[in-house]
């Protein structure tokens, strides 16, 4: 009788099944699919890098047994990961990983010995000398996880942190991408992973960077000619921060570099820490094949704290300020500030201020005036796909409308009101606008705020539509 991949599994599997929960086989082996069988080495695929961990995590020990009961003392056994969605790679993505408690690393068949220790990884991007080369972490220790109070609204973004601190570029959170509103706690989050990091492993390489600031570095390097010590120069890190990324949204270049870093770096087993304001899913122009890289780890939103939540954060910054405040006022501005963390702390800032410069004492008619003074100061900060949903409810259409092709007047005025205000009420540029709002050029923005303006000035029905939409979006 010959042996093959397939019989040979049959028969694990059914020694397994024997051994272990109905539910837990269905879950945890049903998926997998015998590959091939050579040199001893049986070759299953698994659907995920997570689902490899899960099999090394709790049934080494049965695949061991089973596998050595079919093949002897010298069987081996390689995961084969099938990758969902490897855009413009036409060969199927495979993964061959190490025992568990290693850095994953992905090669081209390499078979993993159950009792060998797997050959030491060569990073072949190492430039002799240059890991003396002291690289600053650009990290804020302020921003600590003590410091990163927890609630719901965290609680799955904090653990995932803490987790991947724990053990950097060895959990299936790679990259793992932190996202939510602003002033919520993604910057700071994202520094505490790398602090932690830096206190746990001090000999491992860590960098924070604005992904505006990577643009910029990057735009300097092209004009320099300097590409690939740019492109070098990330390869070496072994943690990479890299902090709002839907900055680089319709920057074809930067993602392209930052495509090949990416890649470079999970498959040495490094780790990438990225924070946005959107899900993957909502962000625009980003190119598919470096969001479906996102998609890789764990998405962990952040979203907007509860009251208590609040309330914790606000007495933590008081405690530390060594400042006391009566609890009735901490939860009058816990009540008022609802969805930024960092207007929260600014309020009780200007409390403090307001009181110590002004000698005032500090009564919940004071924290009326501030808290008054600071929503409304801040309310700037509107995105773009709020003043679309703004501009489109107005109007009485869905966004998809205000965003499609069409030239029917009333749709193209609410289109361009949306431009215009956007222009006046975000930082983001033509460009950026224009792609988030129907995919359109930067001249098309220009065109419509100069549009807007015109028709203000002399149509009184436009004017009245400007100002309710002002006054929706001031609110
Ligand atoms: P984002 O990057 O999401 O815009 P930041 O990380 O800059 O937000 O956070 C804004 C402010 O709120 C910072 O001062 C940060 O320390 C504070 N903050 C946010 N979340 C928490 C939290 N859970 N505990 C303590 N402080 C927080
Ligand atoms: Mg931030």
């Amino acid at each position: 009788m010959s042996v093959t991949a397939q019989s040979v599994w049959n028969n694990c599997l059914e020694f397994i099944k024997d051994n272990i929960q109905p539910q837990a086989y269905k879950t945890w082996f049903e998926p997998i699919i015998a590959v091939k069988l050579s040199d001893n080495a049986l070759s299953i695929q698994v659907p995920s890098k997570f689902f490899y961990e899960w099999l090394e995590e709790h049934y080494v020990k049965i695949l061991k047994v089973s596998l050595t009961k079919e093949l002897g003392e010298t069987a081996k056994l390689v995961y084969i990961i099938k990758m969902e969605n490897t855009y413009g790679n036409k060969q199927p993505f495979t993964e061959k990983i190490p025992s568990s408690n290693r850095t994953a690393v992905k090669s081209q068949d390499v078979d993993i010995p159950f009792n060998n220790k797997s050959p030491e990884l060569r990073n072949p991007f190492v430039i002799p000398g240059i890991r003396n080369v002291k690289i600053e972490s650009q990290l804020n220790p302020n921003y600590s996880f003590e410091n990163f109070l927890e609630g719901d609204s965290n609680r799955l973004a904090r653990s995932a942190g803490l987790a991947v601190a724990a053990k950097p570029g060895g959990t299936s959170f790679n990259p793992l991408l932190i996202f939510g509103g602003v002033g919520l706690g993604k910057t700071h989050l994202a520094h505490a992973i790398g602090v932690d990091i830096k206190d746990k492993y001090p000999e491992k390489t860590v960098l924070y960077i604005s992904a505006e600031k990577f643009t910029q570095q990057y735009i300097d390097a092209v004009k320099k000619n300097n590409r690939n010590d740019f492109i070098h120069f990330y390869q070496i890190i072994d943690v990479l921060i890299i902090d709002d990324v839907q900055f680089l949204s319709g920057k074809a270049g930067t993602q392209d570099v930052f495509f090949h870093i990416f890649n470079h770096l999970h498959q040495s087993g490094k780790q990438v820490i990225l924070t946005s304001d959107k899900a993957p899913v909502d962000m625009q122009d980003i190119e598919q094949r470096l969001l479906s890289r996102f998609k890789w780890g764990l998405s962990a939103e952040l979203q907007n704290p509860d009251f208590e939540t609040r309330v914790s954060i606000l007495k933590n910054k008081l405690y530390r300020d060594g400042v006391e405040m009566p609890e009735d006022i901490i939860e009058y501005v816990a009540k008022n500030i609802k969805t930024n963390v960092r207007e929260l702390e600014g309020a009780i800032i200007s409390l403090i201020a307001q009181s110590s410069f002004n000698k005032k004492e500090i009564t919940i008619d004071l924290a009326r005036i501030i808290v008054e003074k600071f929503v409304k100061n801040t309310k700037r900060e509107v995105s773009i796909d709020y003043i679309q949903k703004v501009v489109s409810d107005y109007f009485q259409m869905d966004v998809d409308t205000l965003q499609s092709k069409t030239r029917k007047r009333h749709i193209v005025q609410a289109r361009q009101l949306a431009m215009f205000f956007a222009k006046k009420f975000t930082k983001a540029s033509l460009a950026s606008i224009g792609s988030q709002i129907g995919k359109r050029d930067h001249a098309t923005v220009l065109h419509a705020c100069k549009t807007v303006d015109n028709l203000s000035s002399t149509d009184k029905q436009f004017r009245k539509y400007v100002e309710d939409i002002t006054k929706k979006l001031s609110i």
